[in-house]
């Protein structure tokens, strides 16, 4: 069996600022902070705890999906020489880039952050910081709730998540079972949080990735609800008028657009169209 790890960045132990996520712009170099490379370097070191793990426990082999921003920040020649991994944007499947692969039977959260929204929870978002909430059949989730809903399209588990306390919590919530997780950090707000200290993390994120792969039996794939309800609030109504350019998509508020989803390739292929769709300048 494989595992595909999806690496965010917001929820590796350290971080607390978008200063330390933010890789640097193109035309814009050299742009890239002291706090951005050694960030990266510690989500290298967290994936490569997880890969540890897993490969301890007896996985063939496990790939690893960037897929925070621009989906360049892994070091390359810092990750586990075990692993292949998958690089820049844009990818189709996005933060579940190479769950279609064959033999995946699961999937690792790793460097995970809460939902837009969330109190105390450090540099808490969905997708952009211009999405106020989305809901998936009435209930709000995060980056967290599609890709479990784009893993379990393809029969996989979420079966580990790393992050702060919060994304932890609330991605135990959602996809529910017996969930293995590692908090590296408790929130105190959206820019500050209590850490481990990075290898320790690193320790309890190898520990965990084992007892996760031990306990696949007690985790389930998450499957969207048929013809599911999809709304996004927006923090400006300027971005639900251009969402309403793509087919399907209803107003259903001031800042809320609505769309279903048959499937949840249906929902991941929509919700990226909005998302390109509502960035635009508010001045214009
Ligand atoms: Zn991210």
């Amino acid at each position: 069996m494989k595992i595909l790890i999806s690496a965010d960045m917001e929820g590796v132990c350290g971080v607390t600022s978008w200063v330390q996520v933010m890789p640097p712009e193109l035309g814009n170099e050299p742009s890239s902070t002291v706090e951005y490379e050694r960030a990266r370097s510690r989500l290298t070191n967290e994936v490569n705890a997880a890969v540890e793990g897993a490969l301890a426990a007896g996985i063939d082999e496990v790939i690893v999906n960037d897929s925070h921003d621009g989906m360049r920040n892994l070091v390359p020649e810092e990750l586990h020489p075990e692993v292949r991994f998958i690089s820049g944007s844009d990818k189709a499947l996005g933060m579940m880039q190479g769950i279609d692969e064959e033999g995946v039977g699961a999937v690792f959260f790793v460097g995970y952050h809460a939902r837009a929204g969330t109190p105390a929870a450090p540099l808490a978002h969905t997708w952009t910081t211009t999405v106020a909430d989305v809901r998936l059949a009435g209930n709000s989730t995060g980056e967290y709730g599609i890709n479990a809903a784009i893993a379990g399209h393809f029969g996989a588990p979420i079966a580990l998540v790393t992050g702060d306390d919060k994304a932890v919590a609330q991605v135990r919530e959602w996809v529910g079972g017996d969930l293995t997780g590692v908090v590296v950090k408790e929130g105190y707000s959206t820019f500050s949080a209590i850490h481990l200290h990075p290898k320790r993390a690193q320790q309890l994120i190898r520990q965990a990735a084992e007892e996760a792969v031990h306990k696949l039996a007690s985790v389930r794939p998450w499957i969207l609800p048929a013809a599911c309800a999809v709304e996004i609030d927006f923090d400006h109504q300027s971005r639900a008028d251009q969402c309403l350019y793509v087919p399907g998509v209803e107003r259903a508020g001031e800042r809320t657009v609505a769309f279903t989803a048959e499937n949840a390739l249906e929902l991941n292929a929509t919700f990226r169209a909005l998302m390109q769709a509502s960035r635009i300048k508010m001045s214009p």
